[in-house]
């Protein structure tokens, strides 16, 4: 498998009114397990339901109901686990962790506690070209979302949508390795990378699908302990984060200079006023009476079952960016934006396929890629198949089109469709490279103006000119190597 090599950066330092201070970070990602039911009960999962119309009498906590293990989220959580190269833990077991809120009918939600299913393993956080952090992963627990309260539809109701109760949640648990805003918004997008590639989690964030709580204490620079952290919560955009986390890291500081003491506490960021503000001091596990569900047997997996799943895992990020780089001989900038999304890479190795890498990969990122986000569109929704563009390239390739009109025909293909071949036949495309015609161009261009060609003689650069006449008489399909040469020599110029 391909590797690359990576120097850890230094930790984000922040001047603080009496001397450097240090970031430390954390997070717990709440991933939705793509599933079509839910984690103990048959109901739907589809968002955007009416309210309370998928939820089971399971998930509404009818008396007697007994929950009932989905095996699709058991298999999700154990590919994630993998993905993240993680220990895969083949005993495990659901713990109730007790509270009341209207949106929680049982009065608990399940959760793994003590036993998780997955313990440690890593995802290593992209920084710029020979640069990325390793960030340990501490476990993986699966339990159940609750549902959602609404408080903003009637003065003076409140309602509860139980659709989303009982959805299957991966908390992923890393350790605080993290050392600035930006790298924790790196570590969310490489994390919702690999989910994506693994398909175990959509990452839809609009949606709820991806959220993170994020731990950030302090310290002065070069310290090596751990500061008290404060929790922010339910962070759904990495934009908010980078921003919750700057101003969270300056209020600790602050207080930390005035010879104060950090509260542990459970904070929310507040979008609009950019700061994060007080929600509750921090709760122990022990203040939810946890203890292991006796509706619930131990989840016990087989070895082989764990190692067929192994078998089955697709090429990951690192490996499919590694890969690029040293079989295609791009940059790892160019790799890191070509394996973004697997549909993009898979796009680009179809177009590169026999080809010339190096001009696949400036073509898919710079015309198609660019003129995609131009128009808002993914790369599922591209009118040009790679098919088409591979076409193309073979016409660059093989001299019979020159760069420039390929980019007319890749106009054509974008708004018209059609085979490249046969665009540039039916058109009259076909560059000329016959040297009989582009002498004939040379000498009527510098037939009509002797004086820029007497000029030509002492100042060279003008044949720059002439070059840029013949390209615009032949209507740009002369090769443009051939047209300098025949200026240069009719010119007399070196
Ligand atoms: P709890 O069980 O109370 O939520 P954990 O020890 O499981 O606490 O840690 C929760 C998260 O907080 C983890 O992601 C961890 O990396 C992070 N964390 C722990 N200590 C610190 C710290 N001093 N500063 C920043 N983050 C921290
Ligand atoms: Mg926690």
């Amino acid at each position: 498998m391909a590797e690359l090599t990576y120097r850890e950066p230094d930790p984000k330092v922040i001047a603080g009114a009496k001397g450097d201070w240090e970031m430390v970070i954390g997070l717990e990602v709440h991933a939705q397990v793509t599933s079509k039911s839910k984690l103990f009960s048959g109901a739907s999962t589809a968002f955007g339901a009416e309210p309370n119309t998928n939820v089971s009498l399971v998930d509404a906590a009818m008396p007697g109901m007994l929950p009932v293990v989905n095996e699709f989220c058991v298999e999700q959580a154990v590919r994630s686990g993998l993905g993240l190269k993680a220990a895969i833990n083949r005993y495990s077991r659901f713990d109730r962790k007790n509270y009341f809120y209207p949106d929680l009918p049982q009065g608990y939600q399940i959760s793994q506690l003590y036993h998780p299913i997955v313990g440690e393993g890593e995802v290593l956080v992209d920084l710029g070209p020979g640069l990325a952090r390793k960030v340990r992963i501490e476990r993986i627990h699966l339990e159940q979302d609750a549902g959602k309260s609404i408080h903003d539809l009637d003065p003076a109701l409140s309602f509860v949508d139980l659709n989303r109760t009982g959805v299957a949640l991966m908390e992923i648990v890393s350790r605080p390795d993290i050392r600035g805003p930006e790298e924790a918004a790196e570590y969310v997008r490489k994390l919702r990378q690999i989910l994506r590639y693994l398909g175990t989690c959509d990452g839809n964030m609009q949606e709820g699908s991806l959220r993170a709580d994020v731990n950030v204490s302090v310290r002065p620079a070069g310290s090596t302990d751990l500061g008290t952290r404060c929790e922010i919560k339910n962070m759904n955009s990495m934009r908010f984060i980078v921003q919750a986390i700057e101003f969270e890291a300056r209020r600790q500081i602050a207080i930390l200079e005035d010879g104060g003491r950090i509260e542990q506490e459970t904070r929310l960021y507040d979008p609009a006023r950019g700061e994060t503000r007080s929600m509750r001091s921090k709760e122990e596990a022990h203040d939810y009476r946890y203890f292991p569900d006796p509706d619930l047997l131990p989840l016990e997996l087989d070895q082989a079952w764990i190692d067929a799943i192994a078998a089955g895992l697709p090429e990951l990020p690192d490996a499919r960016k590694a890969r690029f780089v040293l079989d295609y001989g791009m940059t790892e900038y160019d790799a890191g934006v070509l394996t973004a999304e697997v549909a993009s890479a898979d796009y680009f190795e179809a177009v590169a396929r026999g080809r010339d890498g190096k001009a696949a990969a400036n073509w898919v990122i710079n015309e198609l890629f660019g003129r995609l986000n131009r128009e808002g569109h993914g790369i599922e929704a591209s009118p040009i198949g790679p098919g088409q563009l591979g076409g193309l390239l073979d016409l660059i390739a093989s001299g019979e089109i020159s760069g420039k009109i390929a980019k007319d025909v890749f106009e054509i293909l974008w708004t018209e469709g059609g085979e490249p071949a046969a665009i540039v036949a039916a058109r009259g495309l076909r560059q000329v490279t016959d040297s009989g015609a582009i002498e004939a161009a040379v000498a009527e261009v510098v037939a009509a103006n002797p004086e820029k060609a007497a000029q030509a003689l002492a100042k060279p650069a003008l044949a720059g000119w002439f070059v840029g006449q013949v390209m615009k008489a032949t209507g740009g399909k002369a090769n443009p190597q051939a047209v300098q040469a025949a200026v240069r020599r009719k010119l007399g110029v070196e």
